[in-house]
């Protein structure tokens, strides 16, 4: 059975941590992502890469910015606003990782 630990939450959702098996849950507003270690990297990299990719290119709160998943039918769409507060939360969980690895 699965064991989470919170690694962050705020308002608009939340990412925690299996201690029996690893996997992270992202759950951010309607949309809840399980996700294995190096999937978590990979997804926040690339929320990290369309940020930098669309700031300053389009309005605020354009809702254009695809996210792809795992599932190659499904993809997440974002306006630059909603993909920060993503991001935002992504390196709050990453920072709450490295900070248990380092006391491990
Ligand atoms: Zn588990």
């Amino acid at each position: 059975m699965c064991r989470y630990k919170i690694l962050h939450h705020n308002e608009d959702g939340y990412a925690v941590k299996c201690n029996e098996c690893g996997h992270i849950k992202v759950c951010y507003k309607t949309v809840v992502l399980t996700l294995d270690e190096e999937m978590f990297y990979e997804f926040r990299d690339a929320v990290e890469h369309n940020y930098e990719t669309h700031r300053d290119r389009i309005c605020p709160h354009q809702r254009r910015i695809h996210i792809s998943t795992a599932d190659p039918s499904v993809s997440m769409v974002f306006c630059l606003t909603d993909l920060e507060r993503l991001m935002h939360m992504l390196d709050e969980a990453h920072m709450s990782l490295e900070i248990e690895k380092l006391i491990s």
